[in-house]
């Protein structure tokens, strides 16, 4: 979608900070990061959220979690624990809406969330 911000990032179309990227997903260090590691982790297809996942999705869905375990061992976070974390919907302070999974580490992350 031209219009949409991690389109436009997966695309190439805006520069970001890439750590890993496949046929499948994008992931790239967040512009505005929360811990020591903040990665965001989104499909190369565009789902607007959580909700809009279809049976089609979880072959993308399964191999997007798979990386960000795999990326947080490169990262080095894998130890000491981290956090992969989707929001959904404006309650949860989703502002981008194509799909995307934070994979968060390198402190203690407190629970629950905020
Ligand atoms: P959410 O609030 O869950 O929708 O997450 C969107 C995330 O995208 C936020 O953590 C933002 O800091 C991050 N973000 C927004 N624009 C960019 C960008 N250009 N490059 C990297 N991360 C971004
Ligand atoms: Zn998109």
């Amino acid at each position: 979608m031209a219009d949409c911000l991690f389109c436009r990032i997966v695309s190439g179309d805006i520069e970001s900070n890439v750590v890993h990227q496949d046929d499948t997903v994008v992931a790239f260090r967040d512009i505005n990061p929360q811990s020591p590691t903040h990665i965001v982790i989104v499909p190369r297809k565009h789902i607007p959220s959580l909700s809009d996942l279809a049976d089609v999705d979880d072959g993308i869905v399964g191999h997007l979690v798979r990386i960000a375990a795999e990326i947080a061992r490169t990262e080095g976070i894998a130890e000491q624990g981290y956090r992969l974390v989707a929001n959904c919907g404006p309650a949860a302070g989703q502002s981008v809406d194509h799909l995307h999974f934070h994979l968060l580490g390198g402190r203690n992350l407190s629970w629950p969330p905020g």
